[in-house]
This record gives structure tokens, C-alpha cells and sequence, in this order.
């Protein structure tokens, strides 16, 4: 209590609301984290969770915030390749070139899943870098939330220990919820489903769920009709017991598999809700989706 008290009071004699950075979020989850950080920062999120973060247009819009900003948050790993270089060169704001402070990926905080297979282009929209939906761990947005606050010291060093002590609080809260989300999801343990791109692979694999397929025939390339059925043929042997796609994805195709095979279909935000900005009750959400999903009424 009394060091929130002190952080409180921290504050409270920090810099003048005038001073506050500008932020630019390139999605949702990373405005999350700042509005945690640095709950003064004037915020503008470039994404919604309605949208394709891998495709994205450079609209007038965006190149006017970011021209403003003193720090842009993105995730990084190639995921913004279609439209944040375009903006950066637009918005010509010295402050968030490469290897300035004021850009930040998160994905060059933590290792990244599939960083090491083998990637040619003619794969589809693979992800080079390894895949860069790392927001669906918690243990990853733990790490990325402690580099964005030794970075928001760096560019504000007046509130530097302000930025730490709001870490430190914050991921006390987070690793207890952590481990209850863990306990709540182990009867998720080891069950398959089937998932369209690899947009929930951090969940799947903190959860030790296995996806059995992809209704994508390579990675960023939308489900065929061959494919669809190569996966109907293959995947009922590992007896899935959901499909799972995220809400801004086409539904037909999982529509149409799910009617094959007689499964649930779960469309799931894939990042929290731009005005909420409250991670718990985005994790809180999924979970709950997969656990009903799992244990339908009267087999549980
Ligand atoms: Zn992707």
C-alpha cells in the first residue's frame, strides 16, 4: 500500500499535464500497456481489433499522428511491413525512425515463436521474423510491459522511477492473474483444435492447447476449397473440439468446416477493445470462450 501511495504522490509532482508524451499505438494491446505505464499520455491507436493488422492503409490520418509523436509502439516482426515504413516516411517525425527511442517493437523485447523455420516468399505472407501475435501471451506482455517502461524513462527521465514503480504494481496484479488463469485453463490441457493463421499460436501454446490445422493453406494466404477438404479428411482423427477464427477473418470458410464436421465455431477479438483497453477482462474473455467451448452443458 505504501508504495502505491508513494508512486501515487510521484505522480502527482511529476511533469505538468502539458509535458505528457504523445504516443502512437500501431494496435490496441500496446496502448493497453501505455495506458498502464503512462495513464497522462495523449494516446492515439492506429488499429482496432475489427481490423487486419497485417494489412493496414497509410491513411492522412495516421501520417498526422505519427508526424506528432514522441513515442510509436508497435508490434514489430514485420507485422506492420505493409504500412508503418510508409507512415514513418510520411510523417518525416524524426523522433520515431529506426533505432531512435521513440520507436518501440515489442517484438524485439521477447523470443518469438517459429523464429527459426525455414521462409521463402513463395510460402505466402509468412512470417519471416517468427510470428509477431505475441500479445496472446501474458508471460511475453509481462516482459515487453518492463522494456516499455525502462522506455518511457528514457524519454521522460524525469518520471523514470514513476514508470518503474507503475511497472512493478502492475506486474504483481499480473502474475497472480497469470497463475489463476492457468489453474482455470488446465482442463484445456492438451485438447486440439483448428485455427485459421497463426494469430492465437502464443495462446495455444501457453495454454498447452495443440492446433491440429490451419484453414489457411500457407501462412497469410486465404482458405481454399482443396484445402478445406484436406483438412476435413485429416484433422477429425485428432477429434478437435472447436474451430477458431478471429473476428476480423472471413467467417465462410470455418462456417463451412464447422457444418462438416459438426464443431463450434469461435470468432475471438484479437486484441482488446480500443476503449476499454483492459487486458484482463480480453484474456478473461478468450478464456471463458474456450472453457464453454470445451465443456459444453451436459458433458461437463
Ligand atoms: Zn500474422
Amino acid at each position: 500500500m505504501r508504495s502505491k501511495l508513494a508512486a501515487l504522490l510521484l505522480g502527482l509532482a511529476g511533469l505538468p499535464a502539458c509535458a505528457a508524451l504523445n504516443v502512437f499505438a500501431c494496435e490496441p494491446e500496446w496502448a493497453a500497456l501505455v495506458r498502464i505505464l503512462a495513464p497522462d499520455a495523449k494516446l492515439f491507436i492506429a488499429t482496432h481489433a475489427g481490423q487486419d493488422p497485417h494489412h493496414i492503409e497509410a491513411r492522412p490520418a495516421l501520417i498526422s499522428q505519427l508526424r506528432q509523436a514522441d513515442l510509436a509502439i508497435c508490434t514489430g516482426a514485420s507485422l506492420e511491413a505493409g504500412w508503418l515504413p510508409l507512415l514513418q516516411q510520411k510523417a518525416a517525425n524524426p523522433r520515431v525512425q529506426a533505432g531512435q527511442p521513440g520507436l518501440f517493437f515489442a517484438a524485439e523485447q521477447v523470443e518469438l515463436l517459429d523464429a527459426h523455420q525455414h521462409v521463402d516468399r513463395s510460402m505466402g505472407d509468412v512470417h519471416a521474423e517468427g510470428n509477431p501475435h505475441l500479445h496472446l501471451d501474458p508471460r511475453r506482455m509481462l516482459r515487453v510491459a518492463q522494456a516499455l517502461s525502462t522506455r518511457l524513462g528514457q524519454l521522460d527521465p524525469a518520471q523514470a522511477g514513476v514508470y518503474q514503480q507503475r511497472f512493478g504494481s502492475w506486474a504483481e496484479a499480473w502474475r497472480r492473474q497469470v497463475l489463476r488463469w492457468e489453474e482455470r485453463a488446465s482442463a484445456l490441457e492438451d485438447r486440439a483444435l483448428i485455427a485459421q493463421h497463426s494469430s492465437f499460436a502464443y495462446l495455444w501454446h501457453w495454454l498447452n492447447l495443440r492446433q491440429v490445422a490451419d484453414l489457411e493453406p500457407k501462412p497469410g494466404l486465404p482458405p481454399s476449397v482443396v484445402h478445406l477438404r484436406k483438412v476435413l479428411q485429416s484433422a477429425q482423427q485428432a477429434q478437435p473440439f472447436v474451430i477458431v477464427q478471429t473476428s476480423y477473418q472471413d467467417p465462410q470458410p470455418a462456417r463451412w468446416l464447422a457444418g462438416q464436421i459438426k464443431l463450434p465455431v469461435l470468432s475471438l477479438p484479437a486484441t482488446v477493445d480500443s476503449q476499454r483497453l483492459d487486458l484482463n477482462a480480453w484474456y478473461e474473455g478468450l478464456l471463458t470462450a474456450l472453457l464453454n467451448a470445451a465443456t459444453p452443458a451436459g458433458r461437463s
